[in-house]
C-alpha cells in the first residue's frame, strides 16, 4: 500500500530530511585520507542525535551502524570499521537518514577523498546528475517507470550500468515503504505518481557490469567485477507543484 502524506506529515519530512541532509553533508566533509569509516560514523550519528532524531539505519535488519559506507568497487551498506582507513584517491559512498518525530529522512553521496581519477570523477558526475535526472521526473501524473527510465538513459547513454539488485523505495513512517523506485524501467510504465507520495530515488551506478555480490560479512555489496561504484539519493516528495527535495541541509 502506498501511503499518501498530508501537508502536515510533509512539513516533519522535511526537518526530517533536513536533519539527515546536514550529517551526510557533515560526513562528507569528514572525508580525507587518513579517516576510519568508524570516525565519519561517530560523527554523523552524533549530530543526528544532537537534532532531537535518531538514526534510523542502526539496528535496521541488525544494521550495526548510522551509516553505510562503501569504499570504490563497494556499491552500498559498507560497515563502518575502526580498521578501515580511508586512503588518497578513493571514492566513498556515504548512505544514512534520521527519524524524527516518527518520519524517516533517507538520503546517500559519493565523496572523494584527495585527488580522484578522471574516471572516478566521471562517474560520480554522472550518478549524481542521473539522480537529478529522475528526481525531475518525480510528478504528478506520470509514473515510475518515467522516473527509473530518466536515470537509466542517462547513465547508459555515457557507458555506464544500473544495479538491478537494489532499487529505490517509497519512504516515510518506515524507512522503507511501497512503491519500489527501480533506476531502470520503461516510460509510461508502472504506478502513477499522486501528490502526497514520498519517493526515496537512489540510482547506484557501476563503472563496468551491472552485478553485484555480497561479501561474506553478510551487508557490503561489491560490483562483480571490482570497479567502481557511485551512489546519490534523495528523498523526494511529489506535489502539485512540482517535485519537492526533503533533504536538504
Ligand atoms: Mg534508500
Amino acid at each position: 500500500m502506498i501511503v499518501l502524506k498530508t501537508s502536515r506529515e510533509l512539513s516533519i519530512m522535511k526537518e526530517a530530511g533536513r536533519i539527515s541532509a546536514a550529517a551526510l553533508k557533515l560526513a562528507g566533509e569528514a572525508v580525507e585520507p587518513g579517516v576510519t569509516t568508524a570516525e565519519i560514523d561517530r560523527l554523523a550519528e552524533k549530530y543526528i542525535r544532537s537534532q532531537g532524531a535518531v538514526p534510523n539505519f542502526k539496528g535496521y535488519g541488525g544494521f550495526p551502524a548510522t551509516a553505510c559506507i562503501s569504499i570504490n568497487s563497494e556499491v552500498i551498506h559498507g560497515i563502518p570499521s575502526k580498521k578501515r582507513v580511508i586512503r588518497a584517491g578513493d571514492i566513498v559512498s556515504i548512505d544514512l537518514g534520521a527519524v524524527f518525530e516518527g518520519y524517516n529522512g533517507d538520503n546517500a553521496a559519493t565523496f572523494a577523498a584527495g585527488d580522484v581519477s578522471d574516471e572516478a570523477k566521471a562517474l560520480m558526475d554522472a550518478t549524481r546528475e542521473s539522480l537529478y535526472e529522475g528526481i525531475r521526473m518525480a510528478k504528478a501524473g506520470n509514473r515510475i517507470g518515467d522516473i527509473s527510465a530518466a536515470v537509466q538513459r542517462y547513465v547508459e547513454a555515457r557507458g555506464y550500468s544500473v544495479v538491478r539488485q537494489f532499487v529505490g523505495h517509497g519512504v516515510g513512517t518506515s524507512l522503507h515503504e511501497a512503491p519500489e523506485v527501480p533506476n531502470f524501467g520503461t516510460p509510461g510504465h508502472g504506478i502513477r505518481l499522486l501528490p502526497g507520495m514520498t519517493l526515496a530515488i537512489e540510482p547506484m551506478i557501476n563503472a563496468g557490469t551491472e552485478k553485484v555480490k555480497t561479501l561474506a560479512d553478510g551487508w557490503t555489496v561489491v560490483t562483480l567485477d571490482g570497479k567502481l561504484s557511485a551512489h546519490f539519493e534523495h528523498s523526494v516528495a511529489i506535489t502539485a507543484e512540482g517535485p519537492q527535495i526533503l533533504t536538504l541541509a
